[in-house]
This record gives structure tokens, sequence and C-alpha cells, in this order.
């Protein structure tokens, strides 16, 4: 039992790269010494916060610490029903928060206490997207130039316009050629529109067309964001074989998983899965069916560092690999924590990374170093990354419902963003 106790939880809100971050900041009784955790899911940041400053700082308040495992299970069962995307925002953020205190306390930073190096340097892919094969492949030279041998190649982003004016549909998939989206009927509904049929038809041409230019010397990933149905994502790990994918990532909705066995029997294209899942028990079937050769996790939103680990793990002993989700709406806090679970687990497959912007970089001292394609940790104590608060009040959140998630298909029918 250490003499150590936690005084006081909070969440910290703040928005300086423009996206809704969250940050949970747990004291102790020792004076400096406290741990940040990464809480953020930015579609419902208030939700988050209410359950951390309502619910879990009286939970912690007075216990110890370095009881990192109990606090996790003890605080996930607190609420009697658990999981889902906002209590494991929650925990995530007092987790990862735990284990940044147990590293300052140890004088090691996370990657040492979690078994220590496996690698030199952790690999990253950057996105890059276009209205048609040229530009992608525009974009990809660019980020080649900056020394990434790993990306994540969109046209159309997901299929869809990218904004919500109609008249803009057609400028993305139309210009490839002789593949037309629908056209919508004369009123519609307000969102972002997309044609799964045309985006489906059009990928081949897209890897074709950059194979053909940039060769095969080059890893590339496509996200479905399991925008089309499950036969036309069989349909197109099929087609998309011949170009050699590094994966092939949500290729069905989490409801849609009993079609991954069908996929696998025509495919050999590697599958990426579980962006959407909150529970490492979502992966379970498709890690020990052998139905999936990453794990696509937003490792907050299953609960922070002591739930991946474990999900890690489990993977390596079926030869599966990792592909932690690192989008824009992560904080440098929970970029940090993603990348000290790369640097100490074998499996690791790859790290996605979206660039960080200098107001972020202000408020958020101690951001990984990313030089030529390679993110490294700094070495020091905990997850090494702070906040400055003072700095943090600068940038409000702004809330409200991201327009991105308004897709709709051509007729006007709602569908999975
Ligand atoms: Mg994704």
């Amino acid at each position: 039992m250490s003499d150590l106790k936690i005084t006081g939880v909070k969440t910290i809100l703040t928005a300086p790269g423009g996206i809704d971050l969250a940050v949970v900041k747990i004291e102790t009784n020792q004076p400096g010494l406290y741990g940040l955790g990464c809480a953020t899911f930015t579609q419902r940041i208030y939700a988050v916060k209410t359950a951390v400053d309502e619910y879990m700082a009286p939970f912690l308040i007075g216990k110890d610490p370095l009881r990192i495992e109990d606090i996790w299970q003890s605080a996930c069962v607190s609420g009697y029903w658990r999981s889902g995307p906002i209590m494991n925002n929650a925990l995530s953020g007092v987790d990862m928060a735990l284990w940044d205190i147990k590293g300052k306390v140890a004088g090691l930073p996370v990657y040492d206490l979690l078994g220590g190096k496996c690698r030199d340097g952790i690999p990253l892919y950057r996105h890059t997207d276009g209205a048609d094969e040229f530009q992608v492949e525009d974009n990809i030279r660019a980020v080649m130039e900056e020394g990434y041998q790993y990306v994540r190649c969109q046209m159309g982003m997901y299929g869809g316009a990218g904004t919500d004016d109609l008249k803009l549909i057609a400028t993305q998939l139309a210009r490839a050629k002789n593949i037309q989206p629908k056209r919508s009927p004369r009123e519609s509904t307000a969102g972002i529109y997309f044609d799964p049929e045309a985006y489906v038809k059009s990928l081949p041409r897209l890897f074709d067309h950059l194979r053909n230019k940039l060769g095969f010397g080059i890893e590339f990933i496509h996200d479905v964001h399991e925008r089309v149905t499950p036969i036309a994502s069989i349909q197109l790990a099929k087609t998309l074989e011949q170009f050699q994918l590094f994966y092939l990532e949500d290729p069905v909705a989490p409801e849609n998983i009993d079609w991954l066995k069908m996929l696998r029997n025509q495919s050999s294209t590697p599958i990426a899965m579980g962006e959407l899942f909150t529970s490492v028990n979502d992966w379970r079937p498709l890690i020990s069916g052998h139905l999936i050769d990453y794990i696509r996790c937003h490792v907050s939103c299953i609960g922070g560092i002591t739930p991946a680990r474990k999900l890690a793990a489990f993977s390596e002993i079926h030869g599966v690999r990792t592909a932690w989700h690192g989008p824009g709406d992560i904080s440098p806090v929970g970029v940090a924590a993603n990348m000290h679970l790369d640097l100490s687990i074998t499996n690791f497959g790859i790290q996605e990374y979206t660039p960080v912007n200098e107001a972020l970089r202000d408020v958020f001292p101690g951001c990984p170093e990313i030089d030529r394609g390679y993110a490294y940790l700094s070495g020091r104590p905990g997850l090494g990354v702070d906040i400055d608060e003072a700095k943090a009040a600068r940038y409000p959140c702004v809330g409200g419902i991201p327009s991105w998630t308004m897709a709709r298909t051509s007729d006007g029918t709602a569908s999975r963003p």
C-alpha cells in the first residue's frame, strides 16, 4: 500500500486544432505529481466530461493511483451497466492518467512499464485523397517526399463529395471518366451524398493507376468505412487483390461481421477491422477465427491502455497485428498512448498519424517527434506529453453535430457515415 492518494480529477476540454478534445487530469497528494489521459469522444464531448466529473471523480478521490488494474476493473462496473463509447472514454482518460502517474513515480516511460522497446522507431501512415486518380497520385508523391512509406488512399474521401453542397457531388467520382454517380431526386434532404456503387467501381481504376505510376515499393491502405453492402465489399476485396494493399479497412459494418467469413474464403486481401468496436470482446471471434489481419482500434473507445495491451497480447498469439486508430479527434496525450503501445508490443502493424498544428504543439508540450515517416518518443517518464491549461482555455470547444456524419446515398437515404 503506497501513501499516494488521488486528490483531484478534472476534465479539460480544448480545441486547438479545430477539433474538440477531452483530457483527464488526475492530481495526487504528492506535490507536482499528476497524470493525463485522453478521453476524446469528439462527437459527444460534453457527455464524457459529465461522466468523468460527476461519476469518475467521486469514485477516484482518495484511492491509490498505482492500483491501475483494480481501479480499471472496479470503475468499469461502478455504474453496473458498462462499456459504450461515453463511459469507455471517461475510463480511458482515467486509465491513461494512471499509467502516466505510474511512469512518473517509477522514473520510466510507459513503454518501459509495458515491457520495453521492441523497435527503434514507429512507422506511420498518412492520409491522401483527391477528386480523381491524378490528384491522389500527386498527393501521395508529396507524402512520399516527406519520407512516408505507407499511405491511405481515398478518392472523394469515402466515395462522397465531402461537402453538403449537392451541386458538388458530381465533381468527385464523375471525374473518373465513365463512372457517373447517380442523379439525386429533384429535391434533396441536406447531407453528405455519395453513391456506393459508383464508389466501388472507381477503386480498381484508382489502384491500377497508382500501381502503374508509383510501382509496388509503397504500401497502400484503403478505408471502406463500412459504406457499401457486404457483398460489394467482398467483390472489392477480390478485385483489389492484384494491387497488393497493406490492408483494406472496415469492409463491413460492426453489425455485419458474419460476412467476413465469406470475404475471407474468397480473397487474400489483408483486412483491418474494428474502428467502431467498443469492447475487446468484439474482436475475439474475428481474431480467433483468423478473419482479420489487423485490429483497428480507437484505444480510448475501449477504455485505454489497460484493455488495449490485453487485446494486443490476444492478437499476438493468433498472428494478428495492430493498427491503432490515429485520426485528428484524438489528443496528443492519446497519440502518445498509442505510441507507447506501438513501441512495446511485438505484433505492431502500423500506426495511423494525423499531423498536428502549431497551436496543438503549444498547448500540449512534448508531442512525439515525427521524422521521415517514423515517430519517436522522448523517453521522458510517463506518457511524456503535458498540457498548458491556460493556453488550452484559449481554444474553447464548439460542440454540435459534425456534418460528415450526415451521410446519404443518391436518393436521399440516410447511410452509415
Ligand atoms: Mg477508418
